[in-house]
């Protein structure tokens, strides 16, 4: 990591192999309502453009943005830069004004525990109340792979939660799609379910059991 000095004694963090292509301009800082980026100018004959270093890094199309996955606009190592469109970018900017570091996560009132919630259409999905954040947070990241695939922005792009997965898909199988299903997620269709000793029903795809909805509905 290398250190680019700004104006106003700020400085930004970059790549060891943007350094010398970067460092070759002035670079002033450049302040929004929600952060602080680092730009320069650009003079050709006829204008004057401002260029901002995230930018200039990871050369994105037109139209696409550039998402600070951390927070800190002047944090422009690569690591830390994603491009998505103007509405993915929105979900993640929207998501960091609660109390939590985390995307997806919030507390839930002063019991000191985590809630992880979803949001897609303009629906939000409860995904549960954790004690711990990080697993809040493990939640929110299974769920968002699920719903928003490879546009999804996680909190630990490379890390998988099996059970976080699993309490997830089951989620949002009941709650977005209706389904009833196993505690996997599977649906118990026709195909799918296997009776068992008349009040159980076990799901073929993974032999999970699910008794009280069976036993309910027998009752
Ligand atoms: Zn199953």
């Amino acid at each position: 990591m290398k250190v680019i000095e700004l104006t106003q004694g700020q400085v930004a963090l970059v790549d060891d192999e943007d350094f010398d292509g970067l460092s070759r301009w002035k670079w002033c800082i450049a302040k929004t309502q929600s952060t602080i980026y680092a730009k320069r100018r650009r003079k050709n004959s006829k204008k004057c453009y401002t260029i901002l270093m995230h930018r200039d890094i990871m050369l994105p199309d037109a139209g696409m943005v550039i998402d600070h996955i951390d927070g800190n606009g002047l944090n422009n190592q690569r690591y830390n830069l994603r491009i998505c469109s103007q509405s993915q970018n929105m979900r993640n900017i929207n998501s960091r004004s609660g109390a939590s570091k985390y995307k997806g996560v919030c507390r839930w009132g002063d019991s000191g525990r985590w809630k992880a919630e979803i949001r897609k259409n303009k629906h939000s999905l409860h995904l549960g109340v954790f004690n711990d954040e990080l697993i809040a947070a493990q939640h929110y990241d299974e769920a968002a792979k699920i719903l928003f695939r490879e546009f999804a922005l996680l909190n630990f792009p490379n890390k998988n939660n099996r059970e976080a997965e699993n309490g997830v898909r089951f989620t949002i199988a009941r709650r977005l799609h209706g389904y009833d299903c196993c505690r996997h997620g599977h649906e118990y269709t026709k195909e799918n379910t296997r009776y068992q000793k008349e009040r159980y029903r076990v799901c073929r795809r993974c032999g999970q059991e699910r008794t009280k909805e069976w036993k309910a509905r027998q009752g």
